[in-house]
């Protein structure tokens, strides 16, 4: 269950002030102490390989639980969050951005694309498309909340100078789950994520990490209720398994770590367990009873769309450079995994929507060289053929 209106342990007003100023309504302040059972339990995670090929975690391992390795002297945490929930209204491609490949010849009813004197295979479907998390739609968020947050920590900088106030959103080897917790953000959920009584899971997390002591609201505790005793619709629904218990992710085979922090072959077997998924996933979000009191967000950098709720495949497979890449999805999310990445997730994508009207695109893109984009799309293609 979720309580109808959560409980905030209180913020200095001070703080708060500074918050409200930005629009981050929603924040709270823990201690900034070293937990030593959760890091035991952190790298016993390591240990069983469940973070994959992300080695940058175990560099984390030391601050993940440490505040003071990541900002010695660190007192206090301030944690905002930032709604980026927004509903899916059909997943056009963004108006005034290309929904086809630049340069690409003029394209039939259907956005069959001619290429290299290869005919387009008119099945009558519409064309393809591939589904991005709902967090990356617009703009990268990280730019957005970190700008806010550069700017209430220069004030706070600029007020004590004697006091050093560092800003960050996701880019801290921090467990933001445990502190965005403690600081009564709100509580985490089977899924692992952590749910808020009035948003959901539906938003991004960042903090500012202060020397100067900022006492935490008391109690620092949960206030926004638990999942229900028997509510396990996150655990089944994941089609790759990477829920293996309640609170336990192996990381290695959720969808976001496949699409977007893996930089190499994804495992044969997992590949069809993605569905239609380009960029993240949003499944275990998607099935949870307590985002049913999701909210839409007013961030017109998030509503205003670059990579929006789909992107054509054959946008992606026609792609041949970073470049190209750029032009089309800067600022967005998805420039982290990048071209070759996004290409590699298009040829899965395709086979496992069964677009057999993209076999000439994919042809086409095995000129590309790059061992790990042919792997992918002579897998497409094979399955493709088969139909
Ligand atoms: S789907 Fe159910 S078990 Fe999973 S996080 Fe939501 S309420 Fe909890």
């Amino acid at each position: 269950m979720i309580v109808r209106t959560p409980w905030y342990p209180e913020v200095p007003e001070e703080i708060a002030e500074l918050c409200r100023a930005e629009g981050l309504e929603l924040l709270g302040v823990t201690d900034a102490a070293a937990d030593p059972e959760q890091e035991r339990v952190y790298r016993e995670w390591l240990a069983q390989g469940r973070h994959g090929s992300m080695e940058y975690l175990e560099r984390h391992a030391a601050g993940k639980f440490s505040p003071a390795e990541i900002v010695p002297g660190v007192q206090s945490i301030i944690f905002v969050a930032l709604n980026y929930y927004q509903r899916d209204r059909g997943g056009e491609a963004p108006s005034g951005t290309a929904t086809e490949p630049d340069g690409a010849a003029p394209t039939d009813a259907d956005g069959a694309v001619p290429i290299d004197g290869a005919a387009p295979i008119d099945s009558g479907a519409p064309p393809p498309r591939g589904r991005i998390a709902r967090y990356a739609w617009g703009r990268d968020y990280h730019k957005e909340l970190g700008k806010r947050l550069k700017r209430i920590a220069r004030e706070l900088g600029r007020r004590y100078p004697e006091d050093s106030f560092r800003a960050f959103t996701d880019a801290t080897p921090l467990s933001e789950r445990h502190y965005a917790e403690q600081a009564g953000i709100g509580f985490t959920g089977r899924h692992t994520l952590v749910i808020n009584g009035e948003f959901g899971s539906w938003f991004f997390l960042g903090e500012i990490l202060s020397t100067r002591y900022v006492p935490p609201g008391e109690p620092a505790g949960i206030h926004h209720g638990a999942c229900p005793r028997t509510c396990a619709r996150c655990i089944d629904v994941c089609p790759t398994g990477a829920l293996t218990a309640p609170h336990q992710i192996d990381a290695s085979r959720c969808i976001s770590y496949l699409t977007i922090e893996h930089r190499g072959v994804i495992p044969e077997d997992l590949r069809p367990l993605m569905g239609e998924w380009l960029f993240g996933c949003d499944l275990c979000q998607e099935v949870c009873p307590l985002n049913v009191r999701a909210r839409e967000t007013d961030v017109p950098a998030f509503v205003r769309p670059i990579a929006g709720s789909r992107v054509l495949l054959r946008e992606l497979l026609h792609m041949r450079d970073h470049e190209s890449f750029v032009d089309r999805f800067a600022g967005s999310p998805l420039m982290r995994p990048g071209w070759r990445l996004m290409l590699r997730n298009a040829a899965i994508v395709a086979a496992n929507t069964g677009a057999v009207d993209l076999l000439p695109d994919l042809r086409a893109s095995l000129t590309i060289d790059d061992a790990v984009i042919r792997e992918h799309v002579n897998w497409a293609i094979d399955r493709l053929s088969d139909k």
